[in-house]
């Protein structure tokens, strides 16, 4: 045989050994289970994140972190399990049942029911003193007005906090600013890296702001969240091992972006229900707009309306109004934290 039909006849071996190999990983293994059918049977809350392929699976307040061709599993964010890989086909999850197991044991555990807690909520009205924000002069009622996004900032803002202090007089809830001062961004990121909190507990970050557009016609709320593309630090060296750093680092703040991205949606519901009929919803968007350097601190921002429309501008300067916005974002961080603190039995369906 010639040399140039032995690589041919080699050439074939390889892409069948290789179409073969592939064949295999295509296929789901006979111990693997449908992940969304095993959470519904066990009551759980499933969310999956198609673009990280990134799972979290949750009931009676603990956490199991999945990612798929990940060997990692991560417990209630700090401890993991090394897993049969989770796999993907056809837009589904497929896990081992030695994963299912994993959740089950983990959902039973009494010991560490209350690993998360919010222990602290911080407030942080957008601008102020001689940084005005958004500003928008129409005329209201015949009078020439200005609504100033700083302004309406305040105002929702002490109307939230006070709400809120009503209802968790066991949590810190806190405010960067009370009156018309100005802050800069690193003395609101130094205000809420100095809040002293247990082990078990984090903060959440509520930056309250409105908007402004050129195009005056632009109208509605929105809320933006955290996206992950800060590295933070969150787990030292010390705690684990050195190599699985960078992959538990990942998976954390995959957590923390998950919890960013429930109370946009449960602010921004909560928001459509008190206020859409008056102001539209755009949704909730995505940016890096803070640099959050504390371990755990779920964040949003909340854009309330645009000064720069004459309709908005008029709802934004009546104190009733900002009243029933700051009862919306209420209700929104009310329902996120009964969501994480009490989600015994809850079942999911957000
Ligand atoms: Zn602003």
């Amino acid at each position: 045989m010639k040399s140039t039909e032995m690589k041919k006849i080699h050439s074939i071996i390889i892409f069948f050994i290789l179409s073969s190999f592939f064949c295999l990983f295509a296929k789901v293994p006979a111990d693997y289970v449908n992940l969304q059918d095993e959470v519904t049977k066990l009551g759980a809350f499933l969310y999956w994140d198609p673009l990280a392929a990134h799972a979290i699976i949750q009931k009676n307040g603990h956490h199991l972190s999945i990612s798929i061709d990940s060997s990692i599993a991560l417990l209630d964010f700090r401890e993991f399990h090394i897993i049969e890989p989770p796999i993907r086909k056809d837009n589904q999850v497929f896990v081992s049942k030695d994963v299912i197991s994993l959740a089950i044991e983990l959902f039973q555990s009494e010991a560490e029911l209350d690993f998360f807690k919010v222990g602290a909520i911080l407030i942080d009205p957008g601008h102020g003193g001689k940084d005005p924000g958004a500003i928008g002069t129409h005329l209201i009622g015949g009078k020439k007005t200005t609504v100033q996004e700083k302004d309406v900032a305040l105002a929702t803002s002490l109307e939230l906090f006070l709400l809120l202090k009503n209802r968790y007089p066991d949590k810190q809830v806190l405010l960067t600013r009370s009156t018309d001062v100005y802050l800069t961004l690193e003395e609101r990121v130094e205000k809420a890296n100095n809040i002293n909190l247990a082990e078990n507990e984090a903060i959440i970050y509520i930056s309250i702001h409105a908007n402004a557009a050129f195009d005056t016609k632009a109208k509605g709320f929105e809320v933006w969240y955290l996206s992950p593309g800060y590295r933070r630090s969150i787990l030292t060296e010390t705690e684990v091992d050195k190599d699985l750093l960078p992959i538990l680092n990942s998976m954390l703040e995959e957590e923390y972006t998950t919890e960013s991205i429930l109370i946009a949606k449960f602010i921004l519901d909560s928001l459509d229900a008190e206020i859409g009929s008056l102001s539209p919803k755009r949704g909730i968007k995505e940016e890096e707009w803070f640099v959050v350097k504390h371990a755990h601190m779920p964040s949003v921002l909340v854009e309330l309306g645009f000064v720069t429309n004459k309709e908005e501008a008029t709802l934004l300067a009546d104190k009733n109004y900002l009243r029933k916005a700051a009862q919306a974002i209420y209700t929104g961080i009310s329902a996120f934290i009964t969501h994480f603190e009490q989600s015994r039995g809850f079942t999911g369906g957000q």
